[in-house]
């Protein structure tokens, strides 16, 4: 691929080997290692994966992680109740609630949940009053993937300043939060929709173009101006054959792991972006391991701030 490769892997080995002695310095200075609760309520396969993950990252550079199961049928109260317990305990610094909540919990179970986490110990960034104090450029826990892109874009040597940036997608998670990071370092940001007329257009204005969609190869070069830095959020399983051939060639390393798997992991930028953008982010390997370094980031941040209290 022409585009330069942004190696999410790497700067996020980097950032969890930085954490390493600053985790050490919880337990010397104050006798006690971070601590994350995670809770995990049904069985949705990707969130399984998510979660084993996470916990295996805080493990390794000695976060104490836990895992607490809610049942698939289990009331929207079940989990309020263990992020009570969690707010309340000295050892616990980071509280994660694995999204999606089951369904049968309501409409309204993620918004409830999320509004019952102690702010100090919002790991995700996704209380309203971290997000109040990320609008307002203060000093919060912020969300883990655009915190990711942040870091991954800086790492690279990639000033964001006076660049026009387009975020396309706008949730509460990736979208908004993203934008706001980039207009805090002087980016000028447009933030695209679904609704967007002449998307590709707006696209194509972009210095620094951000997919945050959840569409498979959304992003074709038409959105691209050439050299632009093109960072793609997207992790979207693939399980059409037509739609991987069509992408990659069938004597590919990519064609062959969707063989064997029956399966693919792609993101919402179209591989053919990769001869027009001037760097990239790969998927896999691209943002998705910074984010579980920026959650491993926020729970030693949120630990130090409480145990040097
Ligand atoms: P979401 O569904 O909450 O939001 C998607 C956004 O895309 C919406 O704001 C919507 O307006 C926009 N959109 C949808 N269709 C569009 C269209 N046709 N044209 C323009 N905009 C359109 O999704 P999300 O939680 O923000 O996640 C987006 C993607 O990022 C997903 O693939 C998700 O799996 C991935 N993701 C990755 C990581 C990571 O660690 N890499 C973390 C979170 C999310």
């Amino acid at each position: 691929m022409a585009a330069r490769a942004l190696d999410g892997t790497a700067t996020a080995a980097v950032i969890r080997q930085e954490l390493v002695p600053r985790v050490a310095a919880c337990v010397d200075r104050h006798g006690a290692s971070p601590g994350l609760g995670v809770v995990l309520a049904g069985h949705d396969p990707a969130s399984e994966i998510y979660v084993r993950h996470k916990l295996k990252a805080a493990a390794e550079i000695g976060i104490r992680a836990e895992l607490t199961r809610v049942s698939a049928d289990g009331h929207v109260d079940d989990v309020l109740a263990v992020v009570a317990q969690l707010n309340q305990r000295d050892d616990i610094h980071g509280i994660l609630v694995q999204s999606p909540l089951p369904p049968g919990m309501g409409d309204d179970a993620e918004t409830r949940v999320i509004d019952a986490i102690d702010p100090a110990k919002d790991v995700d960034g996704f209380t309203p009053s971290n997000v109040g104090l990320l609008v307002q450029n203060r000093k919060g826990l912020v969300a883990c993937t655009p915190a990711g892109v942040m870091e991954l874009l800086s790492r690279s040597a990639i000033d964001v300043k006076g660049m026009r940036a387009v975020v396309i997608g706008r949730s509460d998670i990736v979208g908004k939060p993203m934008a706001l990071l980039l207009l805090h370092r002087h980016a000028t940001v447009t933030i695209c929709h679904s609704r967007t007329r002449d998307l590709a257009a707006v696209a194509r204005e972009a210095d620094l173009l951000v997919a945050a969609i959840g569409r498979p190869a959304f992003v074709t070069p038409a959105f691209v101006r050439p050299g632009a830095t093109v960072i793609d959020v997207g992790i979207n399983s693939v399980t059409d054959p037509g739609l991987v051939r069509s992408w990659f060639p069938a004597d590919s390393p990519r064609a062959a792991a969707f063989e064997k798997r029956g399966a693919l992991t792609v993101g919402d930028v179209h591989p053919a972006v990769a001869d027009v953008a001037g760097a990239l982010t790969p998927v896999p390997g691209g943002v998705g391991p910074l984010t579980i370094a920026m959650l491993l980031s926020n729970t030693v941040r949120a630990a130090e701030t409480r145990l040097s209290r």
